[in-house]
């Protein structure tokens, strides 16, 4: 890989594209956003307008993509991400994950460059081996509520590894899992930014089910210097990206409501459909090949996270 890089970031203006994009500005590298906003926000960016390095391209990425000049590395990040928002847009959801990944990987074998896909611990579905090493094969309910996120990045994984056997294109795929920090969008619906945005107001934290199943959480810079290390290194494998610290849902909300010093009531609500029962990374191939493993903690990262949300009220 090159020193000084020119990289396409789809998804740029969402929540971890945007942290990629900054980080990937901060090294040196040249970055084209594109992004339709459909779910991303152009505030997420708003420290990267002005910068001769950065460009923004407002486009769906299932349409026809080009971009003129070299182009050394294409890294797929754009689709909805939180069960709310692939639930209000199961269509656009599929499409980005099938059509918008064959755009994208047209365009790096155009370039001749690196495509790196964000894929995700959803590929798991719910899962029937806790922790979850990359060559589980997962538990994934096709046509349930979350099968249209689920299966899309399937077939995003399927198709990269094709591009990568017949055309020869580098590959790197990372499964993301739980991530939260600063720039979530407060009304994702996602447990970070619920309980977060709850528990500030004052108002019920909702906690699904029970609250027994499991998450893993990891902060978002621990995230990014994960990614960055696989984009520079040349692993052509999914390689899991997290924190293996497992706690309940029911343990999260009462530890956000701690720090944020809240009085908020905890109540439960009924427990979404295929909602993954555990979720927690086996991270030995990330420490092996990429020498990562996350650094802060969950306490540190949601203190910094409940910052943000209450600077945004
Ligand atoms: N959850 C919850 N209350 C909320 C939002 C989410 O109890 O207000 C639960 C949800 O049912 C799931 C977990 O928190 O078990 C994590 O949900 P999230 O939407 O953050 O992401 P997921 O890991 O399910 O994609």
């Amino acid at each position: 890989m090159k020193r000084k890089m020119r990289i396409l970031v789809t998804g740029g203006a969402g929540f971890l594209g945007s942290h990629l994009s900054e980080y990937l500005l901060k090294q040196g590298h040249e970055v084209a956003v594109m992004d339709n906003l459909l779910t991303g926000r152009l505030k997420n960016l708003a420290t990267l307008f002005g910068n001769p390095k950065f460009l923004f391209i407002k486009q769906d990425v299932t349409q026809f993509i080009h971009i003129p000049g070299r182009l050394d590395a294409v890294l797929h990040f754009a689709s909805p991400a939180s069960p709310i928002d692939y639930a209000n847009y199961p269509i656009p959801t599929l499409k980005v994950g099938a059509l918008g990944t064959h755009k994208a990987l047209g365009l790096a074998k155009e370039k001749k460059a690196v495509f790196m896909l964000a894929s995700t611990s959803e590929v798991y579905g719910d899962p029937k081996v806790n922790p979850q090493p990359e060559s589980y094969w997962g538990n994934v309910n096709p046509i349930g509520p979350r099968g249209v996120y689920d299966e899309a990045k399937r077939f995003a994984e399927a198709m990269a590894m094709a591009y990568h056997r017949v055309h020869k294109i580098p590959v790197r795929i990372v499964r993301i899992f739980n991530t939260y920090g600063p720039r979530m969008n407060p009304t994702d619906g996602r447990a970070v930014p619920n309980f977060a945005s709850q528990a500030l107001k004052g108002r019920p934290i909702s906690v699904y089910g029970r609250g027994a199943q499991t998450r893993s959480l990891c902060y978002v810079s621990d995230l990014i210097d994960g990614i960055y290390r696989l984009l520079m290194s040349d692993v052509q494998t999914p390689v899991n990206v997290g924190n293996p610290n497992e706690i309940s849902v029911l343990e999260l909300a009462q530890l956000i409501k701690k720090i944020a010093r809240s009085r908020s009531r905890i109540v439960f609500k009924p427990l979404p459909q295929d909602d993954p029962q555990v979720r927690r990374p086996d991270i030995s191939l990330a420490k092996k090949h990429l020498g990562w493993s996350p650094k802060v903690s969950l306490e540190d990262g949601l203190r910094r996270t409940l910052k943000y949300f209450k600077e945004g009220l």
